[in-house]
């Protein structure tokens, strides 16, 4: 440990080893909040702190994994597994999954991911027959996730007439009665969203003191990362378990709090001193993460925002190159900037693909980019997208293995009772969902109670549905015995669903197929991952709820190279060598959205301050002075925040249309066309405004690209190996395995298949035509 120890600067040493009591960590980016937090874990172990005491909760799984992975380096891998460690979501769906019959869940009770709460509002808002164009479904949904997050139950809402009235003038007096419907649902259901989780710890530690002491005695030692930005609900339940013995660790940055929108309370942080007694308050000053240029340009930022905790952020690191800022005429062109750069930076500097990200505001500015990226045969990866297990047919696998489990999930049992078709019609599907509500059934009860109940299905149609129910009852049996991987391959086979994918024999198809190949190959490894349970059900709830907690951020492996694209919410805590900073304008950055009031700018700033201190090396900034948005080419001037950075740390490269003037200059910028051929056709005047200073008239071109251009390639394609000779004692690399050495070949034509030795992962069999494998 000592040796450990000796990595922290005194600052951070500080509050590494203070054992007990509460304390607060607050700092700028990059000096060692999350470092700290690490290596006391660490520590607390060391002083016979026993791991299963300890609570650590992350704003991401994949941070989680990575903290787990660090303490394994220093106590060993063993205790590191007993630490609880994950999101709130996680640690929270788990503990709810032993407590939850409590408050009349079951343990098997099922996630719903945003998709499926929206479309249980959307069914809702339909079966009361509300106008959907004022009822909007995600608007409705995020209404009812602002209450939930602020702990205002259905109860409370009926309580308050404000909230009512504030609905009532949005044209929507009936959302009470949608959540109210909305809650009875879920609960009917056996299923929690998102905020339920949180919403229901909390109730269940209010309601039920035992449980809570429990759980007090049981985490002796909590600690929250990014603390800035917890919501009211999380904050409270961080304030219950800690209550008792007050071992409470809490770091964050003020100046990072970004989810003003999704509830993040600011106060937390800012009132942490007043919620316990001697609280111990540590600064860290020195930042390890970034040149002098990106801290001080950044700090120069941050002083625009009055509400602030005054942090002195400094670095002992060179001073680095100047911020680069770069102006484009078209977002197009600012994509190919930025193909151009990451391609000469690999190029000049040896640098990874992986050495770069770039971030945006929102998800839409990736386009333009990737189709540059594309161009260059840059390696790309967008974080944040659809995850993975949220793509149609993973979730068509995965709602099968949900009804399994449990039968009262109504979303799951819409998905599949009709998919692969079984000539089960809409209108039928709606009379059940009516007979349910009428009796205070489940979909599933009225369905294995058909000849009795009330209902308007002719014979034909009730022995569809009576298959159905027996078809999900053999799984269930299977259940009892089979684990998770041999019962989800069965019901892939038997349900119909390959054959479906199978069906239409385009690619779209055939990515469908090797998808779900990819989700039984997970469901593979997670059962080998759990070979210790007992019960062959318990597995499948696990994965399940991993599936449903899964984000796209989780899904990476850390074995590809590639560049990271995503916005810039998601890269917090982050960190990369060259970071671009694109659609740097008004009105994108800062979000037209965001600028009614002074707080809201001030979290566009802070997001800003939290993109600029993700980069460690280089950072550029970007803007271009026209894009397409929503369809429809608009102008645009640069954003504020460009200007707001000394200017002693920017370096302004030649604007665009400055490099017309010598088409050779153009070559690194249009990257796989030609220059000599570009031809450049005036087109409408723009007028560019910056700040308060004179207009200035900049000419905008359009540029025509001959076609037939030789393109400018590199090789960094994968080989699919189906087409190529794969032998015995290739050495072959797949995306989620790693390397391995081919052991056998066996099967002929479309259904070769290879035995491999991977180094991660054991020896694997797979199907040629599905694994994405590559000799290296
Ligand atoms: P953020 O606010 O962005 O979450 P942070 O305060 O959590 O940042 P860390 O991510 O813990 O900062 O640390 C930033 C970088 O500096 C990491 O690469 C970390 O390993 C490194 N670092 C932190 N402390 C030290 C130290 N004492 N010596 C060397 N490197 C350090
Ligand atoms: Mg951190």
């Amino acid at each position: 440990m000592e040796k450990y120890l000796s990595q922290l600067n005194e600052a951070q040493l500080a509050p590494t080893i203070q054992k007990d009591g509460p304390m607060i960590v607050i700092a700028g980016a990059g000096s060692g909040k999350t470092r700290v937090l690490t290596y006391r874990i660490a520590y607390l172990m060391s002083q016979g702190v026993d791991s299963f005491n300890i609570l650590a909760l992350t704003f991401t799984n994949k941070a989680a994994k990575e903290m787990k992975g660090r303490i394994a380096d220093i106590v060993g891998d063993g205790e590191a597994k007993n630490l609880w460690m994950g999101t709130f979501h996680s640690v929270f769906a788990k503990i709810l999954r032993f407590e939850g019959h409590h408050l009349g869940f079951p343990s098997n009770f099922t996630i719903y991911d945003t998709q499926d709460s929206q479309k249980l509002m959307g069914s809702i808002i339909k079966e009361k027959g509300l106008d959907k164009d004022i009822y909007k479904t995600k608007q409705v949904y995020s209404r009812i996730s602002s209450y939930k997050n602020s702990l205002i139950t259905v109860k409370a809402y009926f309580n308050n007439p404000e909230l009512m009235e504030a609905d009532a003038m949005a044209r929507r007096p009936r959302m009470g009665e949608i959540y109210q419907e909305y809650v009875d649902r879920c609960f009917k259901a056996g299923a929690m969203d998102f905020d339920d989780l949180l919403l229901r710890t909390n109730e269940l530690l209010t309601r039920f003191p035992n449980v809570l002491a429990q759980y007090q005695n049981k985490f002796r030692y909590i600690l929250v990362d990014e603390y800035q930005d917890t919501n009211h609900s999380q904050y409270l339940i961080v304030r219950a378990l800690a209550d008792r013995f007050q071992n409470i660790c809490v770091v964050g940055d003020d100046a990072q709090s970004i989810y003003a929108f999704r509830g993040a309370n600011i106060n937390n942080i800012l009132n942490f001193q007043k919620d316990y007694d001697d609280v111990k308050l540590y600064r860290l000053e020195q930042n390890y993460r970034s040149t002098q240029n990106i801290v001080n340009a950044a700090n120069s930022v941050i002083e625009h925002n009055q509400t602030k905790l005054d942090k002195e952020v400094w670095t002992a690191n060179d001073e680095g190159e100047k911020i680069k800022v770069h102006r484009s005429l078209t977002d197009g062109d600012e994509g190919r900037f930025v193909a151009s750069t990451i391609w000469e930076g690999k190029m000049q500097n040896q640098l990874k693909n992986s050495d770069f990200a770039i971030l945006y505001r929102t998800n839409a500015q990736s386009r333009s980019i990737e189709d540059a990226l594309r161009k260059r045969d840059i390696p790309y990866r967008i974080y944040g997208g659809l995850s993975f297990y949220q793509r149609k047919e993973i979730k068509d696998v995965t709602a099968y293995l949900r009804l399994i489990l449990n039968p009262a999930d109504e979303e799951a049992l819409k998905r599949v009772i009709n998919y692969p078709g079984r000539g089960i019609g809409q209108t039928t599907i709606d009379r059940l969902v009516v007979a349910a509500n009428g009796y205070g059934k489940t979909i599933f009860e009225v369905l294995e109670n058909i000849d009795k109940v009330d209902i308007n299905i002719n014979g034909g149609a009730k022995n569809k549905l009576k298959d159905f129910v027996t078809l999900i009852k053999s799984y269930q049996v299977m259940n009892q015995t089979a684990n998770a991987f041999d019962l989800a391959e069965h019901v892939t086979k038997t349900s119909g669903l390959i054959r479906e994918f199978n069906k239409d024999g385009t690619p779209e198809g055939v990515t469908r197929l090797e998808n779900v190949e990819e989700l039984l190959n997970g469901i593979k490894d997670f059962v080998e991952g759990q070979l210790e349970l007992a019960d062959a059900s318990d597995s499948l709830a696990e994965f399940l709820e991993d599936v449903a907690l899964a984000t796209d951020l989780d899904a990476d492996k850390g074995d590809e190279d590639h560049v990271a694209l995503m916005t810039i919410h998601l890269a917090k805590g982050l960190e990369f060598n060259n970071v671009f900073i694109v659609g740097l304008e008004e009105d994108l950055f800062p979000s037209a959205m965001s600028m009614n009031t002074r707080s809201e700018l001030e979290e566009e700033r802070r997001l800003f301050y939290v993109a600029l201190t993700r980069a460690e090396k280089k950072a550029y900034l970007t803007y271009a002075l026209s894009r397409y948005r929503w369809g429809k080419l608009v102008d645009s001037e640069p954003s504020r925040f460009i200007e707001e950075i000394d200017d002693e740390y920017l370096d302004i490269i030649t604007p665009i249309e400055e490099r017309r003037i010598n088409p050779m200059l153009s070559a690194d910028i249009f990257g796989d066309v030609n220059p000599n051929k570009i031809r450049y056709k005036p087109a409408k005047q723009v007028v560019l405004k910056k700040g308060n200073t004179a207009k200035k008239e900049v000419e905008k071109f359009q540029v025509t690209t001959p076609k037939n251009l030789k393109k400018v390639t590199n090789t960094n394609g994968n080989t699919n190996l189906f087409d190529s000779k794969l032998v015995v004692g290739n050495v072959v690399k797949h995306i989620r395995f790693g390397t391995g050495e081919v052991l056998k070949i066996e099967g002929a034509g479309a259904d070769i298949k290879a035995e491999i030795n991977f180094q991660h992962g054991g020896v694997k069999k797979l199907l040629l035509r599905f694994a994405k494998l590559e000799v290296v």
